[in-house]
Protein backbone atom coordinates (compact mmCIF):
# COMPACT_ATOMS: atom_id res chain seq x y z
CA UNK A 1 0.00 0.00 0.00
CA UNK A 2 1.18 3.21 -0.98
CA UNK A 3 1.87 6.00 1.46
CA UNK A 4 -0.36 9.84 1.62
CA UNK A 5 2.43 11.35 -0.27
CA UNK A 6 0.89 10.87 -3.87
CA UNK A 7 -2.14 11.79 -2.78
CA UNK A 8 -1.34 15.51 -1.00
CA UNK A 9 1.22 15.72 -4.43
CA UNK A 10 -2.39 15.61 -6.68
CA UNK A 11 -4.01 18.03 -4.72
CA UNK A 12 -1.28 20.10 -4.91
CA UNK A 13 -1.07 19.53 -8.66
CA UNK A 14 -4.86 20.62 -8.56
CA UNK A 15 -4.37 23.74 -6.38
CA UNK A 16 -6.27 21.88 -4.25
CA UNK A 17 -4.03 21.32 -0.86
CA UNK A 18 -4.76 22.77 2.02
CA UNK A 19 -2.54 23.34 5.02
CA UNK A 20 -2.81 24.85 8.69
CA UNK A 21 -1.55 28.45 8.86
CA UNK A 22 -2.12 29.61 12.49
CA UNK A 23 -2.28 32.83 14.10
CA UNK A 24 0.03 34.65 16.34
CA UNK A 25 -2.83 36.46 17.96
CA UNK A 26 -6.08 35.64 19.62
CA UNK A 27 -8.68 35.88 17.14
CA UNK A 28 -10.35 39.55 16.67
CA UNK A 29 -10.74 41.91 13.65
CA UNK A 30 -7.17 42.49 13.45
CA UNK A 31 -4.89 39.71 13.87
CA UNK A 32 -1.40 38.93 13.29
CA UNK A 33 0.00 35.94 11.30
CA UNK A 34 4.19 35.41 11.25
CA UNK A 35 4.63 38.36 12.77
CA UNK A 36 2.55 40.56 10.48
CA UNK A 37 -0.51 42.59 11.31
CA UNK A 38 -3.53 42.17 9.35
CA UNK A 39 -7.04 42.86 8.78
CA UNK A 40 -9.14 39.68 9.61
CA UNK A 41 -11.99 39.21 6.66
CA UNK A 42 -12.25 35.32 7.04
CA UNK A 43 -13.32 34.68 10.10
CA UNK A 44 -17.25 34.07 11.51
CA UNK A 45 -17.28 36.41 14.08
CA UNK A 46 -19.79 38.53 12.89
CA UNK A 47 -20.49 40.44 16.08
CA UNK A 48 -16.94 40.74 17.14
CA UNK A 49 -18.18 38.58 20.22
CA UNK A 50 -15.10 35.95 20.53
CA UNK A 51 -12.52 38.51 22.61
CA UNK A 52 -15.39 40.33 24.11
CA UNK A 53 -14.43 41.71 27.68
CA UNK A 54 -18.16 40.46 28.71
CA UNK A 55 -17.64 36.98 27.35
CA UNK A 56 -14.14 36.27 28.66
CA UNK A 57 -15.35 37.36 32.23
CA UNK A 58 -18.47 34.64 31.55
CA UNK A 59 -15.88 32.16 30.61
CA UNK A 60 -14.05 32.71 33.27
CA UNK A 61 -16.62 33.15 35.88
CA UNK A 62 -18.37 29.54 34.49
CA UNK A 63 -14.50 28.14 34.97
CA UNK A 64 -14.52 29.10 38.93
CA UNK A 65 -17.76 27.99 39.49
CA UNK A 66 -17.87 24.56 37.87
CA UNK A 67 -14.37 23.67 37.08
CA UNK A 68 -12.55 23.10 33.75
CA UNK A 69 -14.35 19.95 32.27
CA UNK A 70 -18.09 18.49 32.14
CA UNK A 71 -16.09 14.81 32.91
CA UNK A 72 -18.99 12.56 31.72
CA UNK A 73 -21.76 12.93 28.79
CA UNK A 74 -25.00 14.69 29.02
CA UNK A 75 -26.68 11.30 29.73
CA UNK A 76 -24.67 9.92 32.73
CA UNK A 77 -23.21 12.65 35.22
CA UNK A 78 -22.24 15.24 32.39
CA UNK A 79 -25.60 17.42 32.78
CA UNK A 80 -24.83 20.67 35.47
CA UNK A 81 -27.11 23.59 35.77
CA UNK A 82 -25.59 25.45 32.79
CA UNK A 83 -26.56 23.42 30.50
CA UNK A 84 -30.08 23.45 31.26
CA UNK A 85 -29.88 26.69 31.79
CA UNK A 86 -28.78 27.78 28.53
CA UNK A 87 -31.31 25.47 26.69
CA UNK A 88 -34.19 26.94 29.02
CA UNK A 89 -33.23 30.58 27.73
CA UNK A 90 -32.27 29.73 24.37
CA UNK A 91 -35.85 27.40 23.63
CA UNK A 92 -37.34 30.95 25.40
CA UNK A 93 -35.79 33.07 22.48
CA UNK A 94 -36.54 30.54 20.03
CA UNK A 95 -40.43 30.43 20.78
CA UNK A 96 -39.67 26.64 21.31
CA UNK A 97 -40.71 24.30 23.68
CA UNK A 98 -36.84 23.39 24.50
CA UNK A 99 -33.62 23.13 23.25
CA UNK A 100 -30.58 20.69 23.37
CA UNK A 101 -26.96 21.84 23.79
CA UNK A 102 -24.53 19.91 21.32
CA UNK A 103 -20.18 19.99 21.25
CA UNK A 104 -20.58 21.45 17.73
CA UNK A 105 -22.51 22.19 14.78
CA UNK A 106 -21.45 19.20 12.78
CA UNK A 107 -21.78 17.00 15.98
CA UNK A 108 -25.49 18.17 15.71
CA UNK A 109 -26.16 17.41 12.26
CA UNK A 110 -24.64 14.07 12.24
CA UNK A 111 -26.28 13.08 15.23
CA UNK A 112 -30.08 14.85 14.86
CA UNK A 113 -30.70 13.82 11.19
CA UNK A 114 -30.56 10.13 11.72
CA UNK A 115 -32.25 10.49 15.06
CA UNK A 116 -35.52 11.58 12.76
CA UNK A 117 -34.91 9.89 9.60
CA UNK A 118 -34.14 6.47 8.55
CA UNK A 119 -34.42 3.91 5.78
CA UNK A 120 -38.22 3.96 4.89
CA UNK A 121 -38.05 7.77 4.63
CA UNK A 122 -36.45 10.38 2.71
CA UNK A 123 -34.29 13.59 3.24
CA UNK A 124 -34.45 16.66 0.37
CA UNK A 125 -31.79 18.44 0.82
CA UNK A 126 -30.10 22.15 -0.79
CA UNK A 127 -27.29 21.68 -3.23
CA UNK A 128 -24.97 24.00 -1.69
CA UNK A 129 -26.10 23.05 1.97
CA UNK A 130 -23.17 22.29 4.34
CA UNK A 131 -21.04 19.27 4.31
CA UNK A 132 -22.42 18.07 7.90
CA UNK A 133 -26.22 18.44 6.87
CA UNK A 134 -25.16 16.35 3.96
CA UNK A 135 -23.18 13.87 5.71
CA UNK A 136 -26.23 13.66 8.45
CA UNK A 137 -28.67 12.87 5.67
CA UNK A 138 -25.96 10.35 4.58
CA UNK A 139 -25.54 8.33 7.41
CA UNK A 140 -29.68 8.37 8.00
CA UNK A 141 -29.73 5.64 5.46
CA UNK A 142 -33.15 7.56 4.16
CA UNK A 143 -33.69 8.01 0.52
CA UNK A 144 -31.62 11.11 -0.29
CA UNK A 145 -32.78 13.95 -2.69
CA UNK A 146 -30.80 16.89 -3.71
CA UNK A 147 -33.15 19.90 -5.02
CA UNK A 148 -30.80 23.35 -6.91
CA UNK A 149 -30.59 25.74 -4.94
CA UNK A 150 -33.19 27.58 -3.51
CA UNK A 151 -35.20 26.35 -6.37
CA UNK A 152 -38.83 25.63 -4.54
CA UNK A 153 -40.76 24.87 -8.09
CA UNK A 154 -37.91 21.68 -8.15
CA UNK A 155 -38.71 20.77 -4.04
CA UNK A 156 -42.40 21.29 -4.85
CA UNK A 157 -41.82 18.63 -7.64
CA UNK A 158 -40.09 16.26 -5.55
CA UNK A 159 -42.40 17.05 -2.32
CA UNK A 160 -45.22 15.72 -4.73
CA UNK A 161 -43.45 12.95 -6.07
CA UNK A 162 -42.50 11.45 -3.05
CA UNK A 163 -45.33 12.13 -1.13
CA UNK A 164 -47.70 10.05 -4.03
CA UNK A 165 -45.34 7.23 -2.82
CA UNK A 166 -44.64 7.22 0.39
CA UNK A 167 -46.04 7.59 4.07
CA UNK A 168 -42.31 8.13 5.86
CA UNK A 169 -40.96 10.90 7.18
CA UNK A 170 -39.80 13.65 4.37
CA UNK A 171 -37.18 15.84 6.17
CA UNK A 172 -35.88 18.83 4.23
CA UNK A 173 -32.78 20.33 4.75
CA UNK A 174 -31.72 23.60 4.30
CA UNK A 175 -29.46 26.82 5.20
CA UNK A 176 -31.23 30.25 6.19
CA UNK A 177 -27.92 32.33 5.40
CA UNK A 178 -25.93 29.79 3.08
CA UNK A 179 -21.99 30.05 4.43
CA UNK A 180 -20.31 30.63 1.16
CA UNK A 181 -22.77 32.74 -0.69
CA UNK A 182 -24.26 34.61 1.71
CA UNK A 183 -27.83 34.43 0.09
CA UNK A 184 -30.80 33.83 1.63
CA UNK A 185 -33.46 30.90 1.42
CA UNK A 186 -36.73 31.56 0.55
CA UNK A 187 -38.25 30.53 3.89
CA UNK A 188 -41.88 31.46 3.36
CA UNK A 189 -42.06 29.42 0.28
CA UNK A 190 -40.45 26.55 2.05
CA UNK A 191 -42.27 26.45 4.82
CA UNK A 192 -45.37 26.72 2.79
CA UNK A 193 -44.35 23.29 0.73
CA UNK A 194 -43.79 21.64 3.89
CA UNK A 195 -46.79 21.82 5.20
CA UNK A 196 -48.36 21.13 2.23
CA UNK A 197 -47.45 17.82 1.77
CA UNK A 198 -46.74 16.97 5.91
CA UNK A 199 -43.13 17.00 5.50
CA UNK A 200 -40.74 18.49 8.33
CA UNK A 201 -38.08 21.24 8.10
CA UNK A 202 -34.84 21.28 9.69
CA UNK A 203 -33.29 25.03 9.16
CA UNK A 204 -29.53 26.15 9.79
CA UNK A 205 -29.27 29.39 10.74
CA UNK A 206 -25.81 28.86 11.55
CA UNK A 207 -25.10 32.08 10.01
CA UNK A 208 -28.26 33.92 10.42
CA UNK A 209 -28.13 33.24 14.57
CA UNK A 210 -26.97 36.58 16.22
CA UNK A 211 -27.28 38.52 12.66
CA UNK A 212 -30.86 38.75 11.55
CA UNK A 213 -34.03 39.17 12.93
CA UNK A 214 -35.09 41.51 15.80
CA UNK A 215 -33.66 39.81 18.75
CA UNK A 216 -30.91 38.46 16.41
CA UNK A 217 -32.64 34.97 16.44
CA UNK A 218 -32.11 34.43 12.84
CA UNK A 219 -33.71 34.70 9.31
CA UNK A 220 -37.16 32.83 10.84
CA UNK A 221 -37.52 35.34 13.27
CA UNK A 222 -36.97 38.05 11.11
CA UNK A 223 -39.89 36.90 8.91
CA UNK A 224 -41.95 35.98 11.81
CA UNK A 225 -42.10 32.08 11.19
CA UNK A 226 -40.15 31.21 14.20
CA UNK A 227 -42.91 28.68 15.50
CA UNK A 228 -43.58 26.98 11.86
CA UNK A 229 -39.77 25.70 11.94
CA UNK A 230 -39.80 22.16 13.37
CA UNK A 231 -36.20 22.20 13.89
CA UNK A 232 -34.35 25.28 14.35
CA UNK A 233 -30.08 23.88 14.12
CA UNK A 234 -27.82 27.22 14.89
CA UNK A 235 -24.01 27.05 15.72
CA UNK A 236 -22.67 29.26 18.76
CA UNK A 237 -18.96 29.22 16.61
CA UNK A 238 -19.91 32.22 14.77
CA UNK A 239 -21.84 35.10 15.39
CA UNK A 240 -22.08 33.86 19.32
CA UNK A 241 -18.22 33.69 19.72
CA UNK A 242 -17.72 30.47 21.63
CA UNK A 243 -18.45 27.17 20.40
CA UNK A 244 -20.90 24.63 20.63
CA UNK A 245 -24.32 24.14 19.08
CA UNK A 246 -28.32 23.76 18.98
CA UNK A 247 -31.57 22.41 18.26
CA UNK A 248 -34.79 24.11 19.32
CA UNK A 249 -37.59 21.97 18.62
CA UNK A 250 -40.81 20.59 20.46
CA UNK A 251 -40.00 19.14 23.60
CA UNK A 252 -41.25 15.60 22.60
CA UNK A 253 -38.48 15.65 19.84
CA UNK A 254 -36.02 16.59 22.64
CA UNK A 255 -36.60 13.88 24.42
CA UNK A 256 -36.14 11.59 21.60
CA UNK A 257 -33.17 13.44 20.45
CA UNK A 258 -31.49 12.30 24.08
CA UNK A 259 -32.43 8.91 23.22
CA UNK A 260 -31.46 8.64 19.82
CA UNK A 261 -28.66 11.41 18.55
CA UNK A 262 -25.73 9.56 18.54
CA UNK A 263 -22.97 12.47 18.90
CA UNK A 264 -25.40 13.58 21.83
CA UNK A 265 -25.02 10.17 23.85
CA UNK A 266 -21.83 9.33 23.09
CA UNK A 267 -20.07 12.38 23.65
CA UNK A 268 -18.47 13.99 26.68
CA UNK A 269 -21.06 17.36 27.80
CA UNK A 270 -19.24 20.28 26.27
CA UNK A 271 -17.68 22.49 29.48
CA UNK A 272 -19.98 23.75 31.77
CA UNK A 273 -18.22 27.05 31.47
CA UNK A 274 -18.36 27.03 28.11
CA UNK A 275 -22.43 26.39 28.56
CA UNK A 276 -22.28 29.59 31.07
CA UNK A 277 -20.50 32.01 28.39
CA UNK A 278 -23.14 30.82 26.07
CA UNK A 279 -25.75 32.12 28.03
CA UNK A 280 -23.91 35.45 28.61
CA UNK A 281 -23.55 35.62 24.92
CA UNK A 282 -27.25 35.15 23.96
CA UNK A 283 -28.02 37.89 26.18
CA UNK A 284 -25.73 40.25 24.38
CA UNK A 285 -27.03 38.64 20.79
CA UNK A 286 -30.48 39.63 22.07
CA UNK A 287 -29.98 42.90 23.16
CA UNK A 288 -27.39 43.31 20.01
CA UNK A 289 -29.55 45.95 18.36
CA UNK A 290 -26.60 47.93 18.10
CA UNK A 291 -24.09 45.60 17.21
CA UNK A 292 -26.38 44.52 13.91
CA UNK A 293 -26.68 47.83 12.98
CA UNK A 294 -22.91 48.37 12.77
CA UNK A 295 -22.69 44.97 11.14
CA UNK A 296 -25.36 46.45 8.63
CA UNK A 297 -22.94 49.27 7.97
CA UNK A 298 -19.73 47.63 7.49
CA UNK A 299 -21.84 45.30 5.37
CA UNK A 300 -23.16 48.51 3.03
CA UNK A 301 -19.63 50.10 2.97
CA UNK A 302 -18.22 47.19 1.17
CA UNK A 303 -21.28 46.09 -0.66
CA UNK A 304 -24.75 48.25 -1.46
CA UNK A 305 -26.24 44.96 -3.07
CA UNK A 306 -25.16 42.34 -0.25
CA UNK A 307 -27.30 41.59 2.89
CA UNK A 308 -25.18 39.69 4.74
CA UNK A 309 -21.82 39.68 6.07
CA UNK A 310 -20.77 36.88 3.93
CA UNK A 311 -19.64 38.58 0.77
CA UNK A 312 -18.19 36.41 -2.00
CA UNK A 313 -16.25 36.93 -4.87
CA UNK A 314 -16.34 34.40 -6.86
CA UNK A 315 -12.93 34.38 -9.48
CA UNK A 316 -13.50 30.49 -10.79
CA UNK A 317 -10.23 29.02 -11.06
CA UNK A 318 -8.55 27.60 -8.27
CA UNK A 319 -5.07 29.35 -8.87
CA UNK A 320 -6.59 32.86 -9.99
CA UNK A 321 -8.45 33.15 -6.25
CA UNK A 322 -4.99 31.77 -4.44
CA UNK A 323 -2.78 33.89 -5.97
CA UNK A 324 -5.95 36.80 -5.05
CA UNK A 325 -5.79 35.45 -1.68
CA UNK A 326 -2.15 35.79 -1.53
CA UNK A 327 -2.29 39.21 -3.28
CA UNK A 328 -4.48 40.58 -0.57
CA UNK A 329 -2.66 39.11 2.59
CA UNK A 330 0.26 41.12 1.12
CA UNK A 331 -1.42 43.99 1.28
CA UNK A 332 -2.57 43.86 5.01
CA UNK A 333 -5.95 41.85 4.55
CA UNK A 334 -6.68 38.14 5.48
CA UNK A 335 -9.68 37.50 3.00
CA UNK A 336 -9.57 33.12 2.38
CA UNK A 337 -9.74 31.33 -0.89
CA UNK A 338 -12.76 28.84 -0.83
CA UNK A 339 -12.17 25.86 -3.31
CA UNK A 340 -13.87 22.83 -4.11
CA UNK A 341 -14.84 20.44 -2.08
CA UNK A 342 -15.98 23.19 -0.17
CA UNK A 343 -17.65 25.13 -3.62
CA UNK A 344 -18.66 23.35 -6.92
CA UNK A 345 -15.96 23.56 -9.26
CA UNK A 346 -15.07 26.23 -11.48
CA UNK A 347 -16.27 28.92 -8.80
CA UNK A 348 -13.54 29.29 -6.51
CA UNK A 349 -14.32 32.61 -4.32
CA UNK A 350 -12.79 34.57 -2.14
CA UNK A 351 -15.30 35.04 0.62
CA UNK A 352 -14.73 38.11 2.63
CA UNK A 353 -16.57 38.01 5.98
CA UNK A 354 -17.54 41.40 7.94
CA UNK A 355 -17.58 41.50 11.67
CA UNK A 356 -19.44 45.09 13.49
CA UNK A 357 -16.03 45.12 15.11
CA UNK A 358 -14.10 45.99 11.79
CA UNK A 359 -13.74 49.67 11.69
CA UNK A 360 -15.27 51.93 8.90
CA UNK A 361 -11.83 52.38 7.29
CA UNK A 362 -10.37 48.97 7.27
CA UNK A 363 -13.64 47.96 5.43
CA UNK A 364 -13.20 50.88 2.62
CA UNK A 365 -9.54 49.81 2.63
CA UNK A 366 -10.41 46.49 1.81
CA UNK A 367 -12.71 47.66 -0.70
CA UNK A 368 -10.30 49.56 -2.59
CA UNK A 369 -7.70 46.61 -2.53
CA UNK A 370 -10.74 44.11 -3.87
CA UNK A 371 -10.88 47.20 -6.75
CA UNK A 372 -7.20 47.16 -7.47
CA UNK A 373 -7.12 43.28 -7.71
CA UNK A 374 -5.06 42.24 -10.68
N1 LIG B 1 -23.63 24.56 9.31
C1 LIG B 1 -23.10 25.55 8.59
C2 LIG B 1 -23.93 26.22 7.55
C3 LIG B 1 -21.77 25.95 8.81
O1 LIG B 1 -21.22 26.93 8.07
C4 LIG B 1 -21.02 25.31 9.82
C5 LIG B 1 -19.60 25.73 10.16
N2 LIG B 1 -18.75 25.86 9.09
C6 LIG B 1 -21.61 24.27 10.52
C7 LIG B 1 -22.92 23.93 10.25
C8 LIG B 1 -20.85 23.52 11.56
O2 LIG B 1 -20.81 24.23 12.74
P1 LIG B 1 -19.62 24.03 13.79
O3 LIG B 1 -18.50 24.89 13.31
O4 LIG B 1 -20.21 24.46 15.09
O5 LIG B 1 -19.27 22.58 13.77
Amino acid sequence: MSGPEQELQQLSDSGLLRTLRPLDSPSGPQVTRDGLPLWNFASNDYLGLANDPRLVAAFQEGLSLYGAGSAASRLITGTLPPHEHFEQQLAAAKLSEAALLFASGFATAIGVIPALVGKDDHVIVDKLSHASLIDGARLSGATLRVFPHNDVRRLGELLEKIRSKSTGRILILTESVFSMDGDLCPLSEIVELKDRFGAVLLLDEAHGFGILGPTGMGLAEELGLQDRIDFHMGTLSKAAGLSGAYIACSASWRDLLINRARSFIYSTAPPPALAHAASASLEIIQSGAELRNRLQENIRLLDTDAITPIIPKILGENEQVLAASTHLEEAGFLVPAIRYPTVPRGTARLRVSLSAAHPASAVSSLSEALHQLP
